[in-house]
């Protein structure tokens, strides 16, 4: 514990995200450069708990051992620092800029106070490593002869690479699209994590010995497929890490509309278009002056509403199908849980510098799309909903006379994922669950195939980048065991 009294002595200060005026301007990262002497306070309000609820439990996946670089960083250690955090996490760059932070949440500080700033800490250990030249490839003294096939490149897949490539295998990552990073690569725009930050990671692991095939589609039917028969005979052992691609769709009236797309085919043609060309190739779908109506919220809306205002969107409208949530914990949503608080995120208050008003309206179910009479887009038909709490159970109903109509030429659809897309367990044989992911249970990760793992979004259902790095490195360790008998 850097020092006994630090809790009672400092304030939480977390740190800011670049100026709302400036950040606009570009598509650079939100986040300020580190000030050491604030994080030497905020790591010294770390308690250094009996218990370190950050990091078990409701608190981090990874169990990143939170406690001891608090420490470290109090005392100026950051070379040790960085080491204890490379223990349990193998890309601290991405969690460290883009997790929620479970850990936050239940911090036992955060019972009686406000949690200590555990994100912050981690994003400048991690920074300072690479600033300083620790973080270099290490690749493993020696190789076991085994080959391991590992599909998809998302943080999951990458965690099993590095791990299993550690333990000396021969590791082949494919990936379907022509970069590595699946979602950190083309889903989470380059505000929340730049895509350097992404390629810096992807060179270290080729660097120690990684493959990377990229334009590999394992399974498909297009001229970039790659055979599952050849792929699993040349493998001693195949990691299905294809993520959780299915986006939900909303089939009312008039979906067939132009304008109306998932969120996910504007984010992504985005991100291509930026790195392609600075968006001088035009290959994205532009909300340069258009009435943006983004439906769904959640990181990804969030992300939708950022893009779209730098884009130069005349408006933004965000709406959420669930009430509001409250501004504290609610009685049945206790520390250390994660809580299901009200919370402004840097999409909400670009929109509201911009705007002057916060995007989200609650409690909105759109009824049908509006066609302007040449088969765009024109606008949305909802109703008001009510939600009720029956047993423990929330039920909806529509409020009568509550139509209303709301001006839109683009629409988003950001209301989660349906599970992995089917074709490559189809082609392989891998079972699938009720939710249709594949059947793989935690901790054994392996599918009804012999020597066929699954990790990540693809078996546990949409979820966050650090869930993705947990089973990553879990099912590692299984095929690891699997290889090595
Ligand atoms: C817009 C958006 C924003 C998000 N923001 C956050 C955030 O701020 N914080 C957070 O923690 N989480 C966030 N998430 C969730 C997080 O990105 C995912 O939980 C995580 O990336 C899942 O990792 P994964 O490795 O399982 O799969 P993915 O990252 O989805 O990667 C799967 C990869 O597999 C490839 N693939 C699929 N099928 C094949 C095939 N047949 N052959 C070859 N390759 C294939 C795909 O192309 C993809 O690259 C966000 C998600 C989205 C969509
Ligand atoms: S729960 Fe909070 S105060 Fe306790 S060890 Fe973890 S970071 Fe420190």
């Amino acid at each position: 514990m850097g020092k006994p009294t630090g809790f009672k002595e400092f304030a939480r200060e977390a740190a800011s995200y670049r100026d709302v005026d400036v950040r606009l301007l570009d598509y650079a990262e939100l986040y300020t450069p580190v000030d050491e002497a604030r994080l030497s306070t905020q790591a010294a309000r770390c308690m250094d708990c009996g218990i370190p609820f950050c990091q078990s439990g409701d608190g981090c996946p990874v169990a990143n051992r939170i406690p001891e670089w608090n420490d470290l960083i109090y005392d100026g250690r950051w070379r040790e620092a960085l080491d204890r955090l490379h223990q349990t996490n193998n890309f601290p760059e991405f969690t460290g800029r883009v997790c929620p932070a479970p850990c936050e949440g239940s911090c036992v500080l955060g019972s009686v106070d406000k949690p200590v700033t555990i994100k912050n800490i981690e994003y400048a250990i991690i920074d300072r490593g690479f600033a300083e030249g620790w973080v270099v490839p290490q690749p493993p003294a020696q190789r076991t002869g085994k080959t391991v096939a590992v599909i998809g490149s998302g943080p999951s897949g990458l965690a099993a690479a590095a791990q299993l490539n550690q333990a000396g295998h021969t590791v082949t990552v494919y990936e379907r699209a022509d970069r590595i990073g699946g979602l950190l690569m083309y889903g989470i725009p380059n505000m929340k994590l730049g895509k350097d930050v992404v390629q810096r990671r992807v060179d270290l692991l080729a660097a120690e010995g990684v493959n990377f095939v990229t334009n590999a589609d394992v399974g498909g039917a297009g001229a970039n497929a790659v055979s599952v028969e050849e792929l699993r005979s040349a493998s001693d052992a195949v990691v299905l890490c294809t993520g959780a691609t299915n986006g939900r769709d909303l089939p009312i009236d008039n979906r067939q509309l132009n304008g109306i797309h998932l969120a996910m085919e504007f984010l992504r043609a985005n991100t291509k278009s930026l790195l392609d060309s600075n968006l001088d190739d035009g290959n994205y779908i532009s909300a340069k002056g258009k009435n943006v109506i983004v439906i769904g919220g959640g990181d990804t809306g969030t992300d939708c509403i950022g893009t779209s205002i730098r884009h130069g969107a005349k408006n933004v409208v965000n709406f959420e199908l669930m009430p509001q949530p409250p501004e504290d914990r609610a009685n049945d949503n206790p520390w250390p849980t994660w809580p299901r608080i009200f919370r402004v995120d840097y999409g909400h208050a670009e929109s509201a510098h911009t705007f002057g008003k916060d995007p989200r309206e609650y409690c909105l179910l759109s009824k049908g799309f509006i066609d302007d009479g040449n088969g765009n887009v024109k606008g949305i038909k909802t109703v008001d909903v009510e939600w009720k709490s029956e047993g423990g159970r929330m039920s909806m109903t529509e409020v009568p006379g509550s139509e209303r109509l709301w001006e839109a030429d683009l629409v988003l659809l950001s209301m989660g994922f349906l599970g992995p897309e089917q074709y490559v367990n189809a082609a392989l044989g891998v079972e699938t669950d009720e939710r249709s992911n594949y059947r793989a249970a935690y901790d054994k990760f392996a599918t009804n195939l012999p020597g066929v793992f699954a990790a990540g979004d693809c078996r546990r259902g949409q979820s966050l980048v650090v869930w993705a790095i947990d089973e990553g490195r879990r099912a590692a360790r299984e095929v690891d065991a699997y290889l090595m008998a």
